[in-house]
């Protein structure tokens, strides 16, 4: 893999980076869709039909996002979506579904998450087991009728975070033309780890995604990254965290998390 530095607006891939990441051996273009917002898709499927490379989208944090009129995940040649419990869309366990509108690849990939068989008796490819069970599959297709609403409360508690903290951090922003479904709610802060320290000591439930930038991660040594080569991706890792939000998040825990940030920027908090 060769990675592409994100931009701080909507956390994505910086669609000005990504043709001088692309080489003869490109395979596919993957954008993430971080946060519940959509990457910036309209340069990235351009760059990908310019050299003939596929974009295959990770919507893993962005089910229900839109962008420009369509759903996230509906862009690319394939989209990924991640359905384990900590996603907007949740499974009782692991699971997620590949989306796709190209015929050849939908069936491809009827083989390829079941061992590769064509039929019971014939493995036309080696393959693993990938198949969603079909009790998560049952759970999922009850979830799936609250999703709208899910997205419509969350915003709700999005937009009262963003009006009572605009003014001490950076808050999340949605691009004209885009549906942010807040997956998580990830602001940019000063001083993030001290933040971190007294939001906990508050008893406010803070978390940091990610702190480890994918080319600093030690899975990636071999591929020979430095520190700064992905500034801005360092610079997040540094400063992004993540509010607490949920639907259901009463009056009293909304008042208690923007308090807490309030009250740190507020002073008597060494910088
Ligand atoms: C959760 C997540 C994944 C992985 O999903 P799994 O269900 O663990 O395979 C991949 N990409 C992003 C952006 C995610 O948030």
């Amino acid at each position: 893999p060769r990675f592409v530095d994100a931009r701080r607006q909507d956390l994505g891939m910086d669609p000005t980076l990504l043709e001088r990441a692309i080489t003869p051996r490109t395979r596919a273009i993957v954008p993430v869709h971080l946060a519940g917002h959509p990457a910036e898709m309209e340069p990235i499927l351009k760059i990908g039909e310019r050299y003939g490379v596929p974009v295959v989208e990770d919507a893993a944090q962005a089910v229900g996002a839109t962008y420009h009129g369509r759903r996230a995940g509906s862009l690319g040649r394939a989209g990924c979506f991640s359905l384990h419990p900590l996603k907007n869309l949740h499974a009782f366990g692991d699971a997620g579904v590949i989306v796709s509108d190209d015929e050849a690849l939908y069936r491809w990939l009827v083989k390829a998450r079941n061992h590769g068989l064509r039929s019971r008796d014939e493995v036309e490819f080696w393959s693993p087991n990938t198949r969603l069970d079909t009790l998560q599959a049952a759970v999922l297709t009850v979830m799936l009728a609250h999703l709208d609403e899910w997205i419509r409360e969350r915003r709700d508690v999005a937009e009262e975070y963003r009006a009572g903290l605009r003014d001490v951090v950076e808050v999340p922003q949605e691009t004209p033309g885009c549906l942010h479904t807040y997956q998580t709610f990830v602001i940019l802060a000063e001083r993030r780890d001290a933040l971190l320290e007294h939001l906990r000591e508050r008893g406010v439930d803070a978390k940091v995604h990610y702190p480890i930038a994918i080319h600093a991660q030690p899975a990636a040594q071999a591929l020979g990254y430095r520190r700064g080569d992905f500034p801005v991706a360092e610079w997040l890792a540094d400063h992004v965290l993540s509010l607490p939000l949920y639907a259901e998040m009463t009056v009293e825990q909304r008042a208690a998390v923007l308090e807490g940030v309030r009250s740190f920027y507020r002073g008597g908090c060494p910088a």
